[in-house]
């Protein structure tokens, strides 16, 4: 199949990406967070199809995005009242609840879950797609199973050219990590997946929430993990990961003393120049962690076009953003993780 390119957003192009996922098709979709495979939530065929394109495994399950907080209704019962106050609160914007299912939801998009996720995106090109198409778009980020997330069309088109329908191009991805998911059909609710929303601003508004633990940890063999795809292999450039923790001046130094010509360096920007004999991509300021979950993708994935055998990664600490970044940087790790003292 070719693979359209859809680089300006009209009302003429929006029409054509509903009517792709109208029809059952494939639909490449820009969304702040990351670039999303889209389909038909509601429609098994076209769902079986998101999970082949990406190879995924057929019980990952899939996030349905919606156009508004009143469409929850349409897709999940037994809705507590917490779900209304984060949609206030949040939507559109980079948070993931996960709600009982309604019948109407096949168990093709949620892996055979009695839950679903259900998101707000918030960019008004793939919202006006989810209004015109009037069917929530179920979407795993638009990435080959196990690699980085793509952050820009062109990532897209690198892992599914030929694979799907179109891609709505809709420029770069402001946040830059997947979303924040949080399960709110346990008590007290469970952060199931840090991302581009902090946790800090889920406990303003919910008071307690618990961290399961495969956000911080390994899962060990066998255990059976709250969001399934915790148990996958992720994010993984094709030379092995080591991610060191630590002040910064002391994690630069504990890569310097390993770095040799074919080591990869994921570094803050202030520390670049240390490096000079590697090969090099940073996160940006020590101190913009924006700016690191807006690069922490590309960087991963621009590994793969050089001949480096190993990489290093520097990590910003784990509050705010740093969550996120950190459990991402971990997971293209299999959590390799060292700490470097001062
Ligand atoms: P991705 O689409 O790549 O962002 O992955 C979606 C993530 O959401 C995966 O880690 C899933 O395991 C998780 N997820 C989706 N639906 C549910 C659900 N009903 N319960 C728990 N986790 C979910
Ligand atoms: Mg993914």
């Amino acid at each position: 199949m070719q693979t359209e390119i859809f680089t300006h957003i009209t009302e003429e192009t929006i029409a054509r990406c509903a009517a792709i996922i109208r029809n059952g098709g494939l639909l490449g979709i820009p969304t702040e967070t990351v670039y999303g495979l889209g389909a038909d939530a509601l429609n098994e065929d076209a769902v079986r199809r998101i999970f082949e394109a990406k190879g995924r495994p057929q019980d990952n399950p899939l996030i349905i995005h919606v156009a508004e907080a009143s469409w929850i209704a349409r897709y999940c019962e037994n809705v507590p009242e917490s779900a209304y106050r984060l949609a206030e609160a949040f939507w559109p914007g980079p948070l993931t609840m996960i709600l009982p299912r309604k019948k109407i939801v096949p168990l093709r998009t949620t892996g055979g879950l009695e839950t679903v996720g259900v998101r707000c995106p918030n960019h008004p090109a793939t919202l006006a797609v989810i209004r015109a198409a009037d069917v929530p778009i179920a979407a795993p980020s638009g990435n080959l199973s196990g690699r980085p997330s793509p952050t820009t069309a062109e990532h897209m088109r690198e892992d599914m050219d030929g694979r799907i329908d179109a891609i709505l191009d809709g420029g770069a991805c402001s946040v830059g990590v997947e979303s924040t998911i949080i399960d709110l059909t346990v008590s007290p609710p469970c952060l199931l997946r840090p991302g581009g929303l902090p946790l800090e601003s889920l406990r303003q508004v919910l008071g307690e929430v618990q961290v399961d633990k495969a956000v911080l940890q390994k899962m060990a063999d066998g255990e059976r993990p709250r969001a399934p795809g915790m148990k996958y292999r992720h994010y993984a450039p094709k030379a092995p990961v080591t991610v060191v923790t630590g002040d910064p001046h002391a994690s630069a130094a504990y890569i310097r003393a390993r770095a040799g010509a074919h080591t990869g360096v994921i570094c803050f920007s202030e520390f670049a120049e240390m490096f000079t004999d590697c090969t090099v991509k940073t996160l940006g300021s020590a101190l913009d962690k924006s700016e690191h979950a807006r690069r922490v993708f590309d960087d991963l994935r621009f590994f793969d076009g050089t001949d480096v055998t190993e990489i290093f990664a520097q990590c910003p600490d784990a509050t705010g953003l740093g969550l996120a970044v950190r459990n991402r940087l971990q997971k293209a790790a299999g959590f390799c993780v060292v700490e470097a003292k001062a």
